[in-house]
C-alpha cells in the first residue's frame, strides 16, 4: 500500500483549477428547477400558474437574501430565481463553484423545509432538485438588460402558457393547441383570450404577469408593500415593472 507519508498536499492542490469571477461586476447567480415540467405534474401544480408554488419560491428567495447579505436583489419566474450580488462582494473570495453551490443548496434545502407550509395536504414525492450558474455582468445597464430579459421572458411564456392552457381546458389537444397557436402574435394571442374565453389579459394576476423582485427595503421607504407594514432592512416581495428604468430610478439604492 501507498506510504501516506509521501502525498504531497500542494502537488495534489494543483489540480484544483482557479474559477474566481471577475472583480468589481455583478455577479447573477441564477437557478433553476431540474425537470420542473415532470415536478409539476407529479404535484400537480394548477396550470399554466400554480400561485401556491410561485410562493413557495418566493419564500425561498427571501430565506437565501436574509442568509446572504451580499445578495442584494433577486427576480422569479416559474421555477428559475437570479439572484444578484453586489459588485464588490468578496463572498467565497468569488470563487463561483462555492458561490453557486452554497446559493443553490440553501435554496434547495429551504424549498422542501418549507414545502408543507404552502402544501399542507400534498405530499412532496420525491427530493427536488435546481441547478444553478453564475455570470457576470460588467456594467450597471448590462446588468438592467439582462433583468429586463427575465421578465420579457416571463411575460412571453406566460401569455403563451395561458392561451395554451385555456384551449387545453376547452378540449383541444396539446398538439392541436400548439398547433393552433404557432406564428401567432402578442396581439392576436390578446384577442383569442379576450374573444374566446373572456380573459383580458391585464387583468390577471401580476404575480403571473410580471414576476417577483425581491429585495431589502430602505429607511425612506418604509411603507406599505404588497398591503402589509414593512420595515428598514426588511426583505420584501413585490411584483414590479423592472424592464422600466423608472423602478430602477426609484430604488437606486438596491443595485446601482
Ligand atoms: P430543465 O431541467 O431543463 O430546467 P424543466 O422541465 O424544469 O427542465 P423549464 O424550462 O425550467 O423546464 O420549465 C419549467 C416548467 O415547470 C414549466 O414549463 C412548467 O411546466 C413547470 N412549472 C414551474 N413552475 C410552475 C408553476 N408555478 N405552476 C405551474 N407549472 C410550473
Ligand atoms: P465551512 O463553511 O468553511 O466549511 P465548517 O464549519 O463547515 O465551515 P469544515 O472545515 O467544513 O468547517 O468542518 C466541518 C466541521 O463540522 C467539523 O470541524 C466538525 O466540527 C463538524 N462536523 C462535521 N461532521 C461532523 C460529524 N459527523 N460529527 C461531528 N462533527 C462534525
Ligand atoms: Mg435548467
Ligand atoms: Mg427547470
Ligand atoms: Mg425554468
Ligand atoms: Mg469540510
Ligand atoms: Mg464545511
Amino acid at each position: 500500500t501507498k506510504d501516506i507519508g509521501k502525498i504531497e498536499p500542494d502537488f495534489v492542490r494543483s489540480f484544483q483549477f482557479e474559477n474566481k469571477l471577475l472583480p468589481l461586476t455583478w455577479v447573477v447567480v441564477r437557478i433553476d428547477g431540474c425537470h420542473f415540467h415532470r415536478f409539476s405534474e407529479v404535484h400537480e401544480f394548477d396550470k399554466p400558474n400554480d400561485e401556491q408554488a410561485l410562493k413557495l419560491m418566493n419564500s425561498c428567495a427571501v430565506a437565501v437574501l436574509e442568509e446572504f447579505e451580499d445578495i442584494h436583489f433577486a427576480y422569479g419566474v416559474s421555477d428559475e430565481y437570479s439572484f444578484v450580488l453586489k459588485k464588490e462582494s468578496e463572498l467565497y473570495k468569488r470563487q463561483s463553484s462555492k458561490i453557486i453551490s452554497a446559493v443553490t443548496s440553501f435554496f434547495t434545502s429551504t424549498y422542501v423545509i418549507q414545502w408543507e407550509n404552502f402544501f399542507p395536504n400534498k405530499e412532496l414525492k420525491y427530493p427536488p432538485s435546481f441547478d444553478g450558474r453564475a455570470v457576470c455582468y460588467p456594467t450597471y445597464n448590462i446588468l438592467l438588460d439582462y433583468l429586463a430579459w427575465r421578465q420579457v421572458d416571463c411575460h412571453i411564456n406566460n401569455q403563451y402558457n395561458t392561451c395554451f392552457w385555456m384551449l387545453v381546458k376547452s378540449g383541444k389537444t396539446k398538439t392541436q393547441s400548439q398547433d393552433y397557436l404557432k406564428g401567432t402574435q402578442t396581439r392576436e394571442k390578446n384577442e383569442l383570450l379576450s374573444r374566446q374565453f373572456g380573459i383580458e389579459y391585464n387583468s390577471l394576476p401580476v404575480i403571473f404577469r410580471m414576476g417577483s423582485s425581491v429585495f431589502r427595503l430602505k429607511e425612506a421607504e418604509n411603507g406599505v408593500v404588497s398591503g402589509k407594514e414593512k420595515l428598514e432592512g426588511e426583505v420584501v416581495v413585490d411584483h414590479c415593472n423592472i424592464i422600466e428604468r423608472c423602478f430602477w430610478e426609484e430604488h437606486p439604492h438596491i443595485l446601482s
